[in-house]
């Protein structure tokens, strides 16, 4: 039998894995589960540590440029909490600061349930060096019923020409009427759910248009499109629906159970994600029993799936603790950027103890605290996995 490829897990590291793998010539194929970190994470592309933006490979550039809708770049981005943010790169919807002409205001517009354009331009204009200023053309939402609706329906709204067409109109008699000369237009996570509409709306405007860093969905559905048309560009077939079990055989053979499917495979990816995504559980000992709960017993972990293999988790700095998130003091679990990321987020599989056929990619191997970073590791297993 020739040698196949599964790849577990449809984030941002099973798809670099899939796509490494199949651009190295193997046979492979991906398991979509459910949405995980990368769906819920706002478009925004960084290293593991900042400084840490070694130039990419010409293997991993290749599989990033199947990824239509991405750059890598240095670039400040405005963020939903007033602030400014350096990253390495953006969902290209997000709005460059960096890109923007030095004189002139950024123009915020809009009012969702998240975005309050008048809070926020005053917010901006405090914590950035730039002058931000509301327009009073807070029109995105076309019809009554639009107001209820969250930003990811109503981004799929401004994937129609017409639509955007609309927008621009609305907003460019707003700049008209504006005193302050314009360099930028800043709006809510509207701003489309395929690629290409903040350029295009940008084109009709003649200025740099785009979206804050927010915290609604838009961006993952961004994620999920381009993923699509990337996989079926890279003709890499696909089975949706959860990896129920992954057995191993004394031959060396992976057999992977679906709901409605058993797969024969030499060589699996598992990049379920990490305790964000879902790939990961968390199980605390108080569950068994509650009420005696140790002071200083390990944390534990359990996959998505079940295997009858070892598969040993490990969770570096967690061991040492108290097994309790309650024992875990809160400013360390968060979705942290510094050189030290939450313990909890670099839990995973322990890759000096897996049997022959299984690799592991992205944050279920704890190289998933960033995009970046899991984009990196999904790279290196997929070409690990035709060794
Ligand atoms: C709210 C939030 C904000 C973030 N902000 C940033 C940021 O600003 N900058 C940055 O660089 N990074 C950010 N990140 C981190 C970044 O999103 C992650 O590092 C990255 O997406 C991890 O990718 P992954 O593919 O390893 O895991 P995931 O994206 O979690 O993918 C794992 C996939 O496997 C699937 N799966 C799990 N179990 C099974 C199973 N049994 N069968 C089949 N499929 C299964 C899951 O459903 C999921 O789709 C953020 C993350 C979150 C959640």
């Amino acid at each position: 039998m020739s040698a196949t490829v599964l790849v577990i897990g449809g984030g941002i590291a099973g798809f670099a894995a899939a796509a490494t793998a199949k651009e190295a010539g193997a046979d492979v194929s991906i398991a979509l589960g459910r949405a995980g970190a990368t769906f819920l994470s706002p478009g925004v592309l960084d290293f593991a540590q900042r400084g840490d933006a070694s130039p990419l490979t010409q293997i991993e550039k290749s599989v990033f440029s199947l990824l239509d809708g991405y750059v890598i770049e240095p670039t400040e981005l405005l963020t939903i909490a007033g602030t400014s943010r350096t990253a390495d790169g953006r969902d290209e919807t997000l709005l460059s600061v960096s890109a923007l002409q030095e004189d002139g205001a950024v123009a915020v517009i809009g009012r969702t349930a998240s975005f309050d354009s008048r809070y926020l331009a005053k917010a901006f204009s405090a914590t950035t060096k730039r002058s931000f200023v509301a327009l009073a053309c807070d029109a995105i939402q076309r019809y009554a019923d639009e107001r209820h609706w969250n930003d990811a329906e109503l981004a799929s709204r401004f994937d129609e020409e017409e639509r955007l067409a609309w927008l621009a109109r609305i907003l460019g008699e707003g700049i008209q009427r504006s005193t302050t000369k314009i360099a930028g237009v800043l709006l809510p996570n509207i701003l489309g759910t395929k690629p290409g509409v903040a350029a295009r709306l940008s084109a009709m405007m003649k200025l740099p248009c785009g979206e804050v860093v927010g915290t609604s969905n838009t961006p993952g559905f961004r994620f999920l499109e381009a993923r699509d048309r990337a996989l079926a560009r890279a003709a890499i077939p696909v089975r949706r629906g959860d990896v129920e079990g992954i057995d191993f055989s004394s031959s060396g053979r992976v057999r992977v159970t679906f709901a409605d499917h058993v797969a024969d495979v030499s060589r699996v990816v598992v990049a379920t994600g990490g305790i964000v995504g879902d790939g990961l559980r968390y199980v605390p000992s108080e569950i068994e029993s509650a009420g005696a709960l140790p002071l200083s017993s390990r944390a534990t972990f359990e996959p998505s799936f079940r295997t009858n293999a070892p598969l040993p988790i490990i969770a570096p700095g967690i061991a040492d603790r108290p097994s309790s998130l309650f024992g875990e003091p809160a400013e360390t679990f968060r979705l942290s950027l510094t050189a030290k990321p939450s313990p909890f987020l670099r839990a995973g599989f322990d890759r000096r103890a897996l049997p022959r056929g299984i690799l592991v990619a992205g944050a279920a191997a704890g190289e998933g605290t960033t995009w970046l970073e899991a984009f990196r590791s999904g790279c290196a297993q997929g070409s690990n996995a035709l060794i």
